[in-house]
């Protein structure tokens, strides 16, 4: 019974890579990678505004070592799975501990919306600001950054790279 399961969800998980390779091709003409290299955007985002604004955690405004054994990362304001094409705007991404962002993910309502915690913490013109901008975003989704193509995105991860490590990366 559990190997019948088990193979279910291998078949499953099969039929869904091969769907998201028939959707690259028709996006870039040829199968790519966009995961990855969204991920390392994302973090580098993360680290981004570590740096401009100090490691305390953006949500607890504590040191993310001393709440959260799991240490920090990337956290969006606007959520990426509710927004995608807010994913990789520098703005939306700031340092948190990864207890704030599970925190986020099961109760969204107390973050989100008029009287969410967002709001307190990052004020009301940021956040009127970044709701404006997924607007625009969902009327004209080419002019996301999420919209952008692998090379422009090469480009975006080696500027932040250079941005947060203070040197370029290998590749570049
Ligand atoms: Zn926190």
């Amino acid at each position: 019974m559990q190997k019948k399961i088990f193979d279910a969800c291998v078949a499953a998980a099969k039929e869904r890579k091969a769907k998201r390779k028939v959707k690259a091709k028709v996006l870039w003409g040829k199968t790519i990678k966009i995961g990855p290299l969204n991920r390392e955007i994302v973090t580098l985002l993360g680290l981004r505004d570590k740096k401009l604004n100090g490691p305390l955690c953006r949500i607890h405004e504590k040191d993310v070592s001393a709440i959260s054994h799991y240490g920090g990362l990337a956290y969006h304001i606007l959520s990426q799975g509710e927004y995608p094409l807010m994913r990789l705007v520098p703005e939306n991404v700031v340092w948190a501990c990864r207890g704030a962002n599970i925190d986020e993910r099961f109760h969204r309502a107390r973050y989100a919306g008029k009287f969410g915690k967002h709001r307190l913490i990052f004020g009301e013109e940021k956040m009127d600001r970044l709701e404006i901008m997924a607007r625009d975003f969902e009327r004209n989704p080419m002019l996301s950054p999420s919209k952008l193509s692998k090379k422009e995105k090469i480009s975006m991860r080696d500027k932040l790279w250079t941005e947060v490590h203070g040197f370029a990366t290998e590749a570049a």
